[in-house]
């Protein structure tokens, strides 16, 4: 019971980062990004494909545990923007490869 569930396979997050082109929130470029969920696992975050945005490791240091809504209006991020190519990009990878099973309820 209450076992954390990491979906996200490996093609998902690559798929991610090649849809992100970089740093999904300051659009940095760097070779190694980070797996940033963006509702934190402490705060009931799964590694999920719609969860998991790449990060640079400045941002994800920066926002740690914290919520990535109001992280964003802190640090002046258009967060409006982020929000709506979060949700295409999510959506593009999971469109990728065939899922072998059904969407869950919700
Ligand atoms: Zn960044």
């Amino acid at each position: 019971m209450g076992q954390v569930v990491h979906d996200l396979t490996e093609e998902q997050w690559a798929a991610l980062r090649s849809l992100w082109g970089g740093c999904a929130y300051c659009g940095a470029d760097v070779a190694a990004l980070q797996k940033d969920t963006m509702l934190p696992i402490s705060r009931g975050g799964r590694y999920t494909l719609a969860n998991v945005v790449p990060a640079c490791g400045s941002c994800n240091a920066s926002k740690c545990n914290t919520e990535v809504t109001s992280w964003m209006r802190r640090k002046k991020l258009d967060e409006g923007r982020f929000l709506v190519r979060q949700a295409e990009i999510a959506r593009a990878a999971a469109a990728g490869p065939t899922p072998t099973s059904p969407p869950g309820p919700g």
